[in-house]
């Protein structure tokens, strides 16, 4: 059953077809001519159905609970008519229902006619999906709702979606825009671990810790380090060598300072050091943090700044060094998978064949698929014998394919009655095959060499498997 429909956790079930909610258009079934909608819808299920609040998101669910999430945030109103709205845990339905009552009785003072139906629509359609619920789920409810323009002026169609949000969503929200506010669920998947921050040079030094986008500077630590130059008359040697000392015992106190307060943090993911000149890298190579923290250490950056304006200068560039781990990580998993079919293990497979047999067979280990893949899976159906047949298509072809099935006569029954039943996105099809055989899945950008390779060489499809595969 595809979409966000109610049938998910904590709805009661129930059939979900477009025409269970009348005239207006639900997102449900490629029938609609839609496919785009459709292909994420399914992704959004699936999203909302893994637990990610306990586990750590692999690449492939944070792939679709982005995918799903842009798709949402790219929709757009004609007007102010579409309506976001977030239920924190705790509220009564009967209370939720009611402010929204008020809002529609609101909403009649609206004068363009077209703007008061849509968002009166909208808010009786957040009632009704609010309705088929006894109590808000435990991490609260987010529903948005409004007519979306399809396909130029006066195409407008009613889309909804109820999502129930992998982590509690404290927030309270009723708004009514011309797009869905979706920034606090994207707040909610933004990385939750913690990254460490020091900025040093000869004068001073700051710790902070960065926790999803939360920023902490802890503290602050000041040389007391004789500036370069030396007063008068004091000996050259002298004084390099007083201010040599004085420094080694400042980056001791820092080393201290940063063993304190970075070792117990639970979920530190990696260190990044920055300041400017040289400094950083004398206090980065000596023995003054410790060996857990240097190997912690992801990134050594030049700053402009010390102190909080040089945290603040790494946590702007943060992103960007954060992708860049993941690309070692991708450059790691795709030249493990080169290494097997280099050596011609045998452990290691490539191409959607071949790959879906080692899934079936549960030998893959490791799937790994380009984040890019334009295909879709498609099912064809007769309508009069009820005879099945799946391909792969690309997504750019999929609108001429469904148009080629028109007046094309079934292979059994010789009647013109097949159809599209259903479309998947080659990457969802797989995924479920590879967490049905608990193989890790893998999403590899196209950002690195090898990510590249993966696609141009390998089509983007390839395991690393835990034993061979007899032919
Ligand atoms: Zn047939």
């Amino acid at each position: 059953m595809p979409g966000l429909h109610p049938g998910g956790r904590g709805f009661k079930s129930r059939p979900v077809h477009k025409k269970s909610f009348g005239k207006h258009f639900e997102i449900c079934s490629f029938s609609c001519g839609n496919s785009y909608l459709f292909r994420y819808n399914v992704g959004l299920r699936l999203v909302w159905n893994t637990n990610l609040s306990t586990a750590k998101r692999t690449s492939l669910e944070k792939f679709r609970l982005k995918r799903s999430l842009d798709t949402l945030t790219r929709k757009e109103g004609r007007g102010t008519e579409l309506v976001s709205l977030y239920v924190p845990p705790g509220r009564q339905v009967s209370d939720v229902i009611a402010t929204l009552k008020q809002e529609r009785g609101t909403a009649s003072n609206i004068k363009s006619d077209a703007t008061r139906k849509n968002v009166q629509d909208a808010i009786t359609k957040v009632m009704q999906r609010l309705r088929l619920f006894r109590k808000i789920p435990k991490n609260g409810l987010v529903i948005f709702s409004g007519a979306i323009p399809q396909n130029g002026p006066g195409s407008e169609r009613v889309e909804t979606y109820v999502i129930d949000p992998p982590e509690p969503i404290n927030i309270w929200l009723y708004r009514c825009d011309n797009r869905f506010h979706t920034e606090h669920l994207l707040d909610l998947i933004k990385e939750k671990e913690t990254y460490g921050i020091l900025v040093i040079d000869a004068t001073a030094s700051a710790l902070a810790t960065l926790e999803g986008n939360r920023l902490q500077v802890v503290d602050e630590v000041t040389s007391g380090v004789a500036g370069k130059h030396r007063a008068g008359g004091q000996s050259a040697r002298r004084f390099e060598r007083l201010r040599e000392a004085q420094l080694i015992s400042y980056f001791k106190r820092v080393g201290d300072h940063a063993n304190k307060v970075f070792l117990p943090l639970p979920n530190l993911k990696g260190l990044i050091i920055g300041g400017p000149g040289f400094t950083k890298f004398e206090f980065e190579k000596g023995d003054f943090l410790n060996y857990t923290l240097k190997d912690k250490v992801i990134e050594t950056i030049d700053t402009a700044y010390v102190g909080e304006e040089g945290v603040q200068e790494i946590v702007d560039k943060a992103p960007e060094i954060l992708r860049k781990v993941r690309y070692v990580e991708e450059k790691r998993i795709v030249q493990e998978f080169l290494y097997e079919i280099g050596h011609d293990t045998g452990l290691a497979t490539y191409g959607e064949e071949e790959v879906k047999r080692g899934l079936k067979m549960g030998a893959v280990k490791t799937l790994l698929l380009s984040e890019d893949l334009d295909l879709v899976r498609v099912t064809v159906k007769c309508t009069s014998c009820g005879v099945q047949k799946q391909e792969t298509v690309k997504s750019q072809a999929l609108i001429g394919y469904k148009q080629s099935l028109v007046g094309k006569s079934c292979s059994e029954c010789k009647m013109s009655t097949l159809t599209l039943a259903e479309t998947k996105e080659i990457i969802e099809d797989l995924a479920e095959l590879a967490e049905q055989a608990r193989a890790e899945v893998e999403v590899i950008s196209g950002q690195t060499e090898e990510g590249q390779m993966l696609k141009k060489s390998f089509g983007g499809i390839a395991a690393v498997l835990r034993f061979k595969l007899q032919n």
